[in-house]
């Protein structure tokens, strides 16, 4: 790094800023590579910024390397982490077109194993440059921020989580399933499909991409399985996976199977917990 360019933003500026100034540097440089740290933040900003590029953004990067001097090879997990890609991201000083830069958001295992890549330091070395961007002018501007309404959902503290796929066919289901859950006093948990399907709100969703639980008992009511959802539940003591196609990869990892239709085995026991607490 030879140069430190100044874009001279607001501190609270929305990601819209940001991309029509890092737009502007790219063009005023003319860089071969940007890397962003890891953040949700920088991840939507370069996701934005390849799109206004024409760029390809190589996301969660875990380790680069430069072969023959030239050749930048990025690597990244995917897969819930169990399969490494390693690719050929670009031949660096050969590059047609100077405007795709490549573009790579750096995990955080990566920015603590190199440290010196966000050393602050080295701006002491570095010649400071000033980016013809400005503020004014521009059409995007922050108004204000609102915090997200999330229900208290602690999915990764509960002893008991029942939970609910795409098998149980609508939002009505998960009624049936916070019954259950209130009366083992346990938590409402669902796979992805049913949070995309707008079923049940995103804070609920067990797996790769949502919480990771550690409950002692897991029900799964109507999921399949899949490794994603199976990246969230490897924690639980006891797996009960209750579902119709006694072929679902969710039998491999249960403790104790039921293959039969959920709303035969749910209200049944429903009725029976109900029937002990009278007792
Ligand atoms: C990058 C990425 C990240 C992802 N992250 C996650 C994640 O964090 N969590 C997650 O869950 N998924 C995640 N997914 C999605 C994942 O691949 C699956 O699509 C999802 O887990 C499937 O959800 P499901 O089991 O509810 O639905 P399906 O796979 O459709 O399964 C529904 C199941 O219900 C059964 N069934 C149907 N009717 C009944 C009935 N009446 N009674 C009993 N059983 C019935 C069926 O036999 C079937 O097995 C991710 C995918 C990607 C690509």
């Amino acid at each position: 790094m030879q140069e430190l360019m100044e874009i001279g933003i607001c501190e609270n500026a929305g990601v819209g800023s940001w991309v029509e100034a890092l737009s502007c540097a790219v063009r005023e440089t003319s860089p071969e590579l940007i890397l962003f740290a890891s953040s949700a933040f920088s991840s939507y900003a370069a996701a934005v910024l390849a799109g206004e590029l024409g760029a390809k953004v190589h996301t969660e990067t875990t380790r680069w390397q430069i072969h023959d001097q030239r050749h930048l090879y990025l690597e990244r997990h995917v897969l819930a982490g169990s399969v490494c890609v390693k690719e050929l991201a670009g031949t660096l000083g050969e590059r047609v077109d100077a405007k795709a830069p490549i573009l790579a958001v750096l995990s955080r295992s990566l920015l603590l194993e190199e440290p010196s890549l966000l050393e602050e330091k080295a701006e002491d070395r570095l010649q400071i440059v000033r980016s013809k961007w400005e503020k004014e002018g521009k059409t995007i501007q922050l108004i204000s921020r609102e915090p997200l309404l999330r229900q208290d959902v602690r999915l990764e503290e509960a002893s008991i989580v029942v939970a609910g796929g795409r098998g149980l066919g609508g939002p009505e289901g998960f009624k049936l399933l916070k019954e259950l859950a209130e009366l083992l006093g346990g938590e409402v948990a669902a796979s992805k499909q049913a949070v995309n399907l707008g079923w049940i709100s995103a804070e609920h969703q067990v797996g790769q991409t949502g919480a990771k639980i550690r409950a002692d008992l897991y029900i799964a009511c109507g999921i399949s399985g899949s490794i994603q959802h199976k990246a969230g539940i490897r924690g639980a003591k006891c797996i009960v996976a209750i579902n119709t196609d006694p072929k679902a990869a969710i039998f491999q990892v249960a403790d104790y199977g039921v293959v039969a239709d959920i709303y035969d085995v749910v209200p049944a026991m429903i009725k029976k917990l109900k029937k002990q607490s009278r007792r």
